[in-house]
């Protein structure tokens, strides 16, 4: 038997995530963000929810191809573009939409001599200050890339620095400066974007971490008023009991305290599973049913939790570390990270199911 962890993915929760994002998005087409193998996730895993996706956007062209041999037939978007000369033949035969964001990529789309033509993505640089071309530069980037016989169409987009947090209407105006005079569809928004700033969802809307479950923000409270739902639960048991006397600690560096007689339950979790070594004392957690908190420091194969709100869990209770009823972003929040992290860092050793898709209504034959 292995030990009793084990990561659960959810499909249908995907595909219900991604129908708000085309709810709230109503007018733009989306792709679904699935880099870092799907936050995590695993790419194969998820994609019988993403029939509804008007297109896939990632980073790795391996990834890219994975998906084209999975059988998707519309658009698949590399948001780094290409990084060597090979690439371009990749991008050729499996038609990814590249993203372009500097002369380099430019000149290996020019010495490409490619069969078919390529679509871009050209990038601004719109105050991320990570890709892309400055604005000053964007119009004149464009030029150079519709004289390249490789290109195909031109798209436009750009990234925001801080469309979680707040102000981002400087950046969508820069971009509609700088592309005043273009054509081209435009492709503006992260999930946080999709969420809350309207203004900027454009023709395609790029969501990420929203499909997933997880809050843009890393705080489990700003998502509250949408009803996504949580695609991964990494669940446990309890495999051992303690009963401390008042005065006693528990586990490594002896930083929790009892402060009265209390149940503590070792949970068959740690930081070598992915949750976090940094969870601090009073993290949720949910044993037996019941909502708790982790006490004293995670070590690398095991947590202990608080057993008082939950007098009759024992060994073989289980436990959910984070899923639909403890979100990732509570756990995330506490230990200084975000949701994203923690999904993209499940650790290999955690054994992942998948929940069986539950076909739609739509699907069903119409009588
Ligand atoms: C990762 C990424 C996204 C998705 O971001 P989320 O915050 O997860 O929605 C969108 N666009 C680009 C360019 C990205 O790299």
């Amino acid at each position: 038997m292995p030990r009793p962890i084990s990561a659960r993915i959810h499909p249908d929760a995907v595909r219900h995530n991604l129908q708000l994002v085309k709810r709230t998005a109503r007018s733009s087409r989306a792709w679904a963000v699935i880099k870092a193998n799907a936050y995590g996730h695993g790419i194969e895993r998820i994609y019988p929810a993403l029939a509804d996706a008007d297109g896939i956007a990632l980073l790795d062209l391996d990834e890219a191809v994975r998906v084209r041999e999975l059988g998707w037939t519309k658009p698949v978007l590399l948001l780094e573009g290409i990084f060597e000369p090979e690439d371009v033949e990749t991008a050729e035969r499996h038609r990814l939409t590249v993203t372009v964001h500097c002369d380099d990529q430019l000149a290996l789309l020019k010495a490409a001599k490619p069969r078919a033509r390529i679509d871009i993505q050209l990038k601004m640089n719109s105050g991320m200050n990570r890709l892309g071309y400055r604005p000053g530069e964007f119009e004149a980037a464009w030029e150079r890339a519709s004289g390249i016989e490789a290109v195909s169409s031109i798209g436009l987009m750009s990234h925001f620095a801080n469309a979680d947090d707040g102000a981002i209407d400087w950046q969508i105006d820069e971009f509609d400066a700088a592309t005043r005079n273009l054509p081209g569809t435009r492709s503006l928004s992260n999930s946080a974007a999709v969420l809350w700033h309207p203004r900027a969802h454009r023709d395609w809307v790029r969501p990420g971490t929203i499909l997933y479950g997880a809050s843009p923000t890393g705080c489990a409270r700003h998502i509250e008023g949408f009803p996504l739902r949580a695609a991964m639960t990494l669940e446990s048991r309890i495999i051992g009991v303690q009963t401390l006397e008042a005065g006693e600690t528990i586990g490594y560096g002896r930083t929790f305290k009892a402060d009265r007689a209390m149940r503590i339950g070792v949970v068959a979790c740690g930081y070598a599973d992915g949750y976090p070594r940094h969870a601090p004392t009073g993290t949720p957690v949910i044993v037996d049913g019941v909502r708790t908190r982790i006490v004293g420091r995670v070590s690398m194969d095991m947590l202990t939790v608080d057993l008082t709100p939950c007098p009759a869990a024992g060994i073989g209770a289980p436990v959910e570390l984070w899923g639909e009823r403890v979100r990732v972003d509570e756990v995330a929040e506490p230990s200084g990270t975000i949701g994203y992290e923690l999904m993209c860092a499940l650790a290999r050793r955690v054994p992942v199911s998948i929940d069986s898709v539950v076909p739609r209504k739509e699907e069903a034959p119409s009588a």
